[in-house]
C-alpha cells in the first residue's frame, strides 16, 4: 500500500505521515528533507540555491543516509529548498530516489508536494493536508523558537507565503490537490485528532484492518 500525503509547509502533513506509517506498519519518506538537504548543501558551499549547476551537483551528491536532520530544519534551509525545487534537473534526480523508495513491495508513506500528482499517481490513498496560514505560521514559529532561531511572526509568515507561492506556481510539479486526494484541514485539530481523521480516511478507502 502506498499512501501519498501532500500539502503546504507546516500544514501538519509530516506529523500525519509519521503517524500513518506507524499505524499501518509502513516505512516513510519525508521528501521535503531531500530538497532541504540539497538547499543546505548549496548554501554550505557558498553558492546560490537558484544556481542550476550548483544545485544539480548537490542533488547528485546527496547521500540519503547522511542527512543532518537538525540542520535541514532551519528556516534558511527551507527557503533554499523551495528555490532548488524549482529546477527541473534537480527534481529529476530526486524523483528517481523517491520512485525507488516507493517501489518497495512492502509499501510506504511518502509526504511532500507532488507525491499524489507526480511521484506516486497510482497511490492507493492520497491525502491533501492543509491549515490556515496563521495556524501554519504559529506552528512553525514554535518549532523555530524551540531551536533558538530568532524570527518574528510577521517575517516568518512572509517567508511561508513566499514559499507557498513558489511551490504552487512553478512549472515542474507544482503543489496542488490531486483530483482523487482526500482533503484534511488540520487548522482546528490536535495532533491526535488529525491522526485519527487520517486513519478514518485510509480505512474508508482500504477497509478497516483486521
Ligand atoms: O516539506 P518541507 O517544508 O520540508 O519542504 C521544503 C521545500 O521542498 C518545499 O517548500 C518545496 O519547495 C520543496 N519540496 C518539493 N517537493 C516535495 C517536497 C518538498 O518541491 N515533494
Amino acid at each position: 500500500m502506498i499512501i501519498a500525503v501532500d500539502g503546504p509547509t507546516a500544514s501538519g502533513k509530516g506529523t500525519v505521515a509519521k503517524n500513518l506509517a506507524e499505524h499501518y506498519g509502513l516505512k516513510r519518506l519525508d521528501t521535503g528533507s531531500l530538497y532541504r538537504a540539497v538547499g543546505l548543501a548549496v548554501l554550505d558551499a557558498g553558492d546560490e540555491p537558484s544556481d542550476v549547476g550548483a544545485a544539480l551537483a548537490a542533488a547528485e551528491a546527496l547521500d540519503l543516509g547522511a542527512i543532518d536532520e537538525r540542520r535541514i530544519r532551519s528556516s534558511a534551509a527551507g527557503l533554499a529548498a523551495s528555490k532548488v525545487a524549482v529546477i527541473p534537473e534537480v527534481r529529476e534526480v530526486l524523483r528517481r530516489a523517491q520512485k525507488t523508495f516507493a517501489a518497495d513491495p512492502k509499501g510506504a508513506v511518502l509526504d511532500g508536494r507532488d507525491i499524489g500528482t507526480v511521484i506516486c499517481p497510482d497511490a492507493e490513498v492520497k491525502l491533501f493536508v492543509t491549515a490556515s496560514l496563521d495556524e501554519r505560521t504559529r506552528r512553525r514559529l514554535a518549532e523555530l523558537h524551540a531551536r533558538g532561531e530568532q524570527i518574528t511572526f510577521e517575517e516568518l509568515q512572509a517567508q511561508i507565503a513566499e514559499r507557498d507561492a513558489r511551490d504552487m506556481t512553478r512549472k515542474d510539479s507544482p503543489l496542488y490537490q490531486a483530483a482523487d486526494a482526500h482533503l484534511l484541514d488540520t487548522t482546528a485539530l490536535s495532533i491526535e485528532a488529525a491522526a485519527q481523521a487520517a486513519y478514518a480516511i485510509v480505512d474508508g478507502v482500504i477497509g478497516p484492518r483486521g
